[in-house]
């Protein structure tokens, strides 16, 4: 806390975390009295640079770009580049060390580490947005590579921005590899790897209502955001027979009443991939739904929560809400997107909760299983990947039972996740010595 004080959003993620890891180390004599939980807080690497960049008006443009690589004991380091005005070190620093926990979860070889710059790409045209990628990337390059630092995707971060990434990064370098996953399919992308967060997390939910000998088939879910993770959540919400009833973003939310099918989740795919537009014009296409302004998702009555937006976009009070109106199941798709005190609301109704690191745990998999094809330089079908997506998927679910069943039953998928995530990174570092 003396260390870190002034980044509330990395504590948060901390604190969390050592609520439930600290109890499992004093009680094992492997890693108590090792300091191990302090050495996993402090990043092994935070560099931030300086990007200068040309903007349509032919005016100097100035943001700040981070990288930072938290730790690398069971692998490269692992994970998104983020491109939001919001943008700092606490929040970066929150995000790379719950990645930590959750590439170790994927059992796949990868360490933890994120990114970005508080670039703004809203507005911002197609040439703005590569000038500003290959001025990020000019700098990246010496700190990154496939066996050493491998960025991926995150808010503000798509296909279009890794391709710009990717083909600078290639010129500096005079080399063709897997630096970057989320690459295009026809240049060593992944099939499956921009729906597998989305899939993972509701996949992930599938598990947690299988236990109650129930699952998604019927249920009506409510979905905040409408980018990468909340479009392909809606997806799979819709194959497997579920009715998705909102998205939003950061303007406010659209309910549709009658459910949000294929034919209308292409639109909204359009309309935010393509168009890059607002979710708003959503209720111009289809007048029975509506928008509502400024607000969140979370009063809308529903069986099935998935935030899919940004951290903290759930609170205590919306928590309420969501159980006084019957939900029963939240999976995050979002990294943190619940507070302290919603965690808390979920866990003492008892409803199944599972935390991002867990949940959505799906994307970083799938960016592993691309990394494994550019190493042997091949490409998996379809099933092939959504099968050991699913495969993942279902032993992080088995991991979470083994940590976090207590004593009543009860699955506290936020200590399961926190403890098998913990107990791989820990022994690597242990074995690797005081380095
Ligand atoms: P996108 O940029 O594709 O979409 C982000 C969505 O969230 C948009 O609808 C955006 O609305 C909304 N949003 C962003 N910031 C805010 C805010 N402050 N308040 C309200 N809404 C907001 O990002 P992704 O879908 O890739 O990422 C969403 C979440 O999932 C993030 O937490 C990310 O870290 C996490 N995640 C993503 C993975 C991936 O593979 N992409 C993997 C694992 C986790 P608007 O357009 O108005 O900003």
């Amino acid at each position: 806390k003396l260390r870190n004080g002034h980044e509330p959003e990395f504590l948060q993620a901390v604190e969390e975390v050592a609520e439930t890891v600290i109890p499992y180390i004093v009680k094992h004599d492997i890693y108590y009295g090792k300091n191990i939980l302090l050495r996993m807080v402090e990043p092994e690497r935070l560099i931030s640079f300086r990007i200068s960049w040309v903007d349509d008006s032919g005016e100097i443009q100035v943001n700040r770009g981070y990288r930072i690589q938290m730790n690398s004991a069971i692998g490269p380091y692992k994970g998104g580049l983020r491109f939001h005005p919001t943008v700092n070190a606490s929040i970066l620093k929150f995000l790379a060390f719950e990645q930590v926990f959750k590439n170790s979860l994927t059992t796949l070889p990868m360490g933890g580490g994120k990114g970005g710059s508080d670039f703004d790409p809203k507005g911002k045209s197609d040439n703005e947005i590569m000038r500003f990628c290959h001025a990020f990337m000019s700098e990246l390059f010496r700190h990154i590579g496939p066996n050493t630092d491998v960025p991926a995707g995150d808010i503000g971060v798509g296909a279009r921005e890794i391709g710009f990434l990717f083909g600078m990064y290639k010129k500096l370098r005079n080399e063709f590899t897997g630096v970057l996953t989320g690459k295009g399919l026809s240049w060593g992308g992944s099939l499956i790897r921009p729906e597998a967060t989305g899939y993972g997390t509701v996949y992930f939910a599938e598990s947690m209502l299988n236990t109650k000998n129930d699952s998604v088939e019927g249920k009506t879910v409510v979905i905040s955001g409408s980018g990468n993770v909340a479009q392909y959540a809606a997806e799979k919400v819709i194959q497997l027979g579920g009715k998705v009833a909102t998205l939003s973003d950061s303007s406010g939310y659209i309910f549709d009443e009658e459910g949000i099918d294929e034919a209308k989740l292409k639109f909204v795919m359009e309309l935010k991939n393509v168009k890059r537009g607002r979710i708003n014009e959503y209720v111009n296409k289809y007048p029975n739904s509506k928008f509502v302004s400024g607000k969140t998702p979370w009063e809308v009555p529903c069986d099935i929560a998935l935030p899919c937006a940004t951290q903290n976009e759930l609170n205590e009070s919306s928590a309420k809400l969501l159980l006084e109106n019957g939900c029963i199941c939240v999976s995050e798709g979002a990294n943190m997107p619940s507070t302290k005190g919603a965690i808390s609301a979920f866990h003492n109704a008892k409803i199944l909760f599972a935390p991002g690191k867990a949940s959505n745990a799906g994307g970083v998999a799938t960016s592993g299983l691309e990394m494994s094809q550019n190493s042997l330089r091949i490409s998996w079908t379809r099933e092939e990947v959504d099968d050991r997506l699913k495969g993942i998927m279902k032993n992080i679910h088995d991991a979470c039972i083994e940590y976090g069943t207590e004593d009543d039953g009860y699955i506290n998928y936020v200590k399961g996740a926190n403890i098998a995530g913990f107990v791989k990174v820990a022994d690597a570092m242990l074995a690797q010595g005081i380095v």
